[in-house]
């Protein structure tokens, strides 16, 4: 099993693994890669606006719709599995059980890479306490003093993936991903999504102008690739490479 290859991604409410990574997970899963998804909650509180103006709504009704959309939405990209870490939202409790269950999860799966939030989100605290959570984790992870006796995990890249409002964020794509070939499976998992309706054309644009952003930066009309659909990603470490190109 030494070739098996996989990949995490750590979202912190139920729906933003689709409109951020859904591609990547996709099309990974398409080459062979097992995508886990760990949700650190369903987003019940601060994600769900039209499902808490439904006629007797509570907490529980809410969470067990925005889990549903969540599992279907995954099935629908093939994810290899989603992990629901139920931690609540608007704030997220990320105290240090949930961080050692993140810890165990990264060396159990031992992910090549991990996908989660940007740096910094003044619209949202969730979205980067979950960046800072779960850096500190995969440092935990790396630990030979933790757990000692447990495989270590290694030094996979961490992918920041888009946040809503982009330019307020700091964030600055480092790659674009051609996700052409699986587009039709994320505007399927972004159909699940039915508690925030209101986003769906929005992303769906926002992967239109990656990709117009991806031909234009792979040489444009000068010979650059074609390519409908993209998603940008920000690297936080440096690649370690045998040739520049
Ligand atoms: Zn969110």
């Amino acid at each position: 099993m030494s070739d098996r290859k996989t990949a995490l991604v750590v979202s912190a409410h139920a729906a933003d693994f689709v409109w951020r990574c859904g591609g990547a997970i996709a099309l990974h899963q398409d080459k062979g890669v097992e995508v886990t998804i760990v949700c650190l909650s369903f987003g019940e509180r601060g994600e769900s606006a039209r499902l808490w103006k439904q006629e007797g709504a509570t907490l529980e009704t809410v969470k067990a719709v925005r889990r549903g959309e969540a599992e279907k939405a995954a099935e629908a990209l093939g994810a290899h599995d989603l992990i629901c870490f139920d931690l609540g939202d608007y704030p997220l409790t990320l105290d240090e059980a949930a961080k050692h269950r993140l810890v165990d999860v990264l060396r159990a799966v031992q992910p090549a890479f991990i996908l989660t939030h940007s740096k910094y989100d003044p619209y949202n605290t969730d979205h980067m306490a979950t960046m800072a959570f779960t850096m500190e984790a995969r440092m935990i992870a790396q630990a030979w003093g933790h757990n000692p006796g447990e495989k270590v995990l290694g030094a996979p890249q961490m992918y920041l993936f888009e946040p809503h409002q982009t330019e307020q964020m700091g964030w600055v794509p480092s790659l674009f991903l051609d996700i052409t070939p699986v587009w039709e499976k994320k505007r399927a998992a972004i159909e699940c999504m039915e508690g925030q309706h209101h986003l769906w054309t929005y992303y769906t644009n926002v992967a239109e102008n990656r990709g117009n952003h991806f031909r234009r930066n792979s040489g444009g009309q000068a010979g650059g690739r074609d390519c409908k659909y993209a998603e940008g990603f920000q690297a936080v470490f440096p690649r370690c490479v045998d040739e520049l190109q």
